[in-house]
Order: structure tokens, then sequence, then C-alpha cells
């Protein structure tokens, strides 16, 4: 059985003690790798290794920084295949998703800030005739970068790359459920020669090796992305000692349709945005209002549609909805379902597990699922599910549906559907979420900010604000 290695100190390394934890393919429920079930020691060990490489990383120059960032980035383009075929067995996603979003954009995110870092500026600031100011960046220090089972590589270069790119030193942790490409993406560091102790990764279960990265006093900045749970014990757990935290967590999107929208484009990209990875991206629109003149076309519609949505092999092309990250989480969206029952709601399309034949007979597989007739304050309509899961409700006017958009504790995207620009403005404004896609979803451009509101999160990705957040201004003063 194949066995992943943390990587500390430029070295792939058993943990300490060697004990390991299961690692699952959720496509056919079997047991196909281990994962080290490491503790504080290795965190340790890769804090001692980020340590005794930070003074040295921090002055390199940004060109060397930037080309040993660009050489990776060229490594995970050669190695897209594989990368993408171990993405689809450790996550469930389609394979053909995994080739089309989740590895490239790791790539790119390792290009993107590689070159930002080439384009960088400080401010000056002269007070009259007095004095002059220069503000600068210094990288932190050691930086914690935690991340989620969704998008695996894609979410953990996301952090990882502005990190080592700003100057910073990293202790990575990717999710216990998904971390195979994070353990090829060590091989690749080693290739690219990036300089041992610049990243350091360090698998194993959340409570364990995240916790001890979050309450080690030598990391000052944590950059998480999970769940909103873990993220409120990161926020009191990291307060009494002042680190800096970057906090994306879950959400309950809404995804608003007006009378007026072009009703093809919305159909089709609405499809993808309530069920595209399962319904695991922390943006897919969960909740679906509907201008009340057009709910009945609509529904028609979307019902045709998703109901011919194929749940499948992730290996097989025409496969549309793969299979659930875990056995653990699937129990999880099941529940939500026949919670959905109990609310009142009435299922239109889907609402249960899918048994598939040959290799695929003990995967976890949920169909896509519609669900209509519940209340925006109901549970369903209020906690994360994060699943091939949406409900249906109808809305008259602009007031209420942004009533309702606003009645969860989240804030993270919305997504608005109208030809009508001005109310589109209008809307945008007035939603509590940190993402708004007008016409489109997902559409991404890695420089703009990135992030939620309320309990979806505090601070932004994305951009400058990302390599800013891995590093300390300093102003200087200085009498004319
Ligand atoms: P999770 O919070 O359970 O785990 C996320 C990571 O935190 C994992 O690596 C896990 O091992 C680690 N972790 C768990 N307990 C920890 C602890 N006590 N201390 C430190 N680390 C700990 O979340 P998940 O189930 O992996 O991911 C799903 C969640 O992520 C959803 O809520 C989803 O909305 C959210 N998400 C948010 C975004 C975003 O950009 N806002 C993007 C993707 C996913």
């Amino acid at each position: 059985m194949q066995k992943i290695l943390n990587y500390i100190n430029g070295e792939l390394k058993e943990p300490t003690p060697a004990k390991w934890v299961d690692n699952y393919n959720p496509a056919t429920g079997e047991v196909y790798s281990l994962i080290p079930d490491s503790d504080e020691r290795d965190v340790q060990n890769a804090v001692d290794a980020g340590l005794a490489a930070f003074p040295l990383w921090a002055s390199t120059p940004r060109e060397e920084r930037s080309r040993i960032m660009l050489r990776i980035a060229e490594l995970i383009e050669q190695k897209m295949d594989t990368l993408t075929e171990a993405e689809s067995i450790d996550n469930g996603k389609p394979l053909w998703l995994a080739n089309k979003v989740d590895i490239p954009r790791a790539r790119d995110n390792f290009k993107f800030f590689a070159t930002a870092i080439l384009h960088e500026h400080s401010e000056a600031y002269q007070t009259d005739n007095e004095a002059i100011n220069y503000s600068y960046h210094t990288p932190v220090g050691l930086a914690g970068c935690i991340s989620p089972w969704n998008l695996p590589l894609y979410l953990f270069t996301w952090k990882i790359a502005p990190a080592i790119a700003a100057g910073c030193c990293v202790i990575a942790k990717p999710s216990e459920v998904t971390p195979m490409t994070a353990f090829m993406l060590s091989e690749i560091c080693i290739e690219a020669g990036l300089p041992k102790g610049v990243l350091n990764i360090v698998h194993g279960l959340g409570p364990k090796v995240g916790a001890a990265i979050i309450e080690h006093p030598m990391i000052p900045a944590i950059s998480f992305t999970g769940g909103t749970k873990t993220g409120q014990y990161i926020a009191r757990t990291a307060a009494p000692m002042f680190k800096k935290l970057s906090l994306e967590l879950g959400g309950k999107n809404p995804n608003i349709i007006f009378a007026d929208c072009d009703f093809e484009e919305m159909m089709k990209v609405t499809v993808q945005s309530s069920f595209s990875n399962q319904g695991q991206i922390c943006l897919c629109g969960s909740r679906l209002f509907i201008e009340e003149s057009i709910y009945e076309k609509f529904k028609t519609e979307f019902i045709a549609r998703v109901a011919k949505l194929k749940v499948g092999d992730p290996n097989e092309k025409e496969t549309k909805v793969g299979a659930i990250v875990s056995l653990q989480h699937k129990e999880k969206i099941l529940s939500y379902i026949q919670l959905a029952k109990e609310e009142g709601g009435k299922i239109l399309v889907g609402g249960g597990e899918v048994k598939l034949d040959g290799r695929c007979t003990n995967g976890y597989f949920i169909s896509p699922t519609l669900i209509e007739g519940l209340p925006h304050t109901c549970r369903t309509n209020q906690e994360e599910i994060f699943g091939p899961v949406v409900t249906l409700t109808p809305f008259k006017n602009e007031e209420e549906v942004l009533m309702k958009a606003n009645s969860t504790q989240y804030g993270l995207a919305a997504t608005i559907w109208t030809s009508d620009l001005k109310r589109a403005h209008r809307m945008a404004h007035k939603i509590h979420c940190g993402i708004i896609w007008i016409n489109c979803w997902l559409l991404r451009d890695l420089r703009t900010p990135f992030g939620g509101m309320k309990q979806s999160g505090v601070g932004r990705e994305g951009g400058f604000e990302a390599l800013r957040f891995f590093t300390e201004v300093k102003n200087v003063c200085v009498k004319l």
C-alpha cells in the first residue's frame, strides 16, 4: 500500500512515531493509500526547518524566488495527467473536471504569484516640506496554511504560492481526506530546487496536526480555508497570541433569478453553479430564488436538465456528478435531505443515494436533489449542506428577495441574473456577501479580492491582498 510522506526540511519523511491513517477512494469505498498520522513533534520539526530557512529565503532576490516558483508551475503542467488522475481518485470528482479546473488552477496559482512579486511597489508620502515617509512590506516569518478537501491542490497552492512568493517559509497541512496531490507537490518542489525548509508539509488529522500549527507560538500568520466551526476554534485560539488570520469559511449562497434574465444562459450556468464538484464548492449557489412570474417555467426546465445529469464513475467522460468525498460527508448530506422532508420540503428530483454497478458498487454517490416548498428560515435553508442539494423559492420583488438572501449567518457569494444593469448594481450593493457574480458564476480573475463576510470569514485572499497578508508593513519617517 502506498505511503504518503511528510515533506520536512526538503526531505520526505515518515511521521514520528510511524503511525498511519487510511486514505479512501470515495468512488470505490476502498482504502488505497496511507496518510501519516503526524503530531506536534512533526510540526515542531517543520517549524525548526522553516525558521532555519527563513533568513535566507526572505533575502533571496525576488527574481530568484520567481524563477523557482515558475519551475514548480512548469512541473505541474508537465505532470498534469498524473496529478489529474490522483486528484480524481482522492476526491471522487470527475476526471475531466480535475483536468479542466483543479490542476490548471494549481499551476496558475504558482505562475500568478511568481510574476506578481515582480510588479510590486511600495508607497511614499511627503509631509509638506517637513518629512518624507516610505512604507515597505517584509515577510511575516513562518506562515501556517491549512486547506480543505473540496478543491485539494487548487486551494492548497492558493495559500502556499503567495506565502512563499512574499518571502515566508510555510508549514502547510492539506486535508487528511485528500492528501495525495499535496504529497505529489512535495516531490515537485524537490525537483524544482525549492531550498529546503521553505515549504514544509505535515500530513495528519485536524485536531492534532492542524491544532499544533494553530497553537504554535512561532507561527505568526495563519491562512485557513475550511468549515466555520473550525474557523471559530482557530479565531479563539489565535486571538490571545495576536496572530494574523485569514479565514475562508462556509457559505449558503443565494442565486437570484429575475424574469428578465437571459433564460438559456442562466439555465446552463445555474445547473453548473448548483452541482459542479457534487455541489462541494464553497461558491455553489444552494438557495435558488426565482421571480414568481417565471417560477413554473424555471422549475419545469430545471427539473428536466437536472434529471439528465449523469451520476457515475469519475473516470467516465459522460459523468457530470462524481462521488461524494467521504462516507461521513455522504451521511451528512443524506441527513439534510431527510431534514428537508421533515421540514415540509417537496423533493422534485433526486433525494437519495445512487448505487452504481461495477467498480463503484461501494462508492459514495448522491443524486442531484431539488427541493421546494421550504420557508427561508428553516434549517435546510440556513445551514451549509455542501453537497448536490439545492432549494427553490419563488419571490415577488427585490425587497423580499434581498431580505431572504441576507437572512443567513453566512456571506460568501451571491449570483444575480437580470438584464437590468441598474438593478444588478443596486442588488450587488445591498447583498451582504464578499463576492457577487452578475450573469455569470465562478468567472475568476486572480487579481480580485476573494472572501466572505459574517460567518463566511475574515480577510481576503487573491491578488496583492494575499501577498500583503503574508507581510508586515513598516513605515519609515525621515525629517527633511
Ligand atoms: P474542516 O474545517 O473540517 O477542515 C479544513 C481543514 O482544517 C482540514 O485540513 C482539517 O484537517 C483542518 N482542521 C480540522 N480541525 C482542525 C483544528 N481543530 N485545528 C486546525 N485545523 C483543523 O473543513 P472541510 O470539511 O475540510 O471543508 C469543507 C468546508 O470548507 C466547508 O464549510 C466549505 O464551505 C469550506 N470552504 C470554504 C472556502 C472559501 O473559500 N470560503 C473554500 C472551500 C471550502
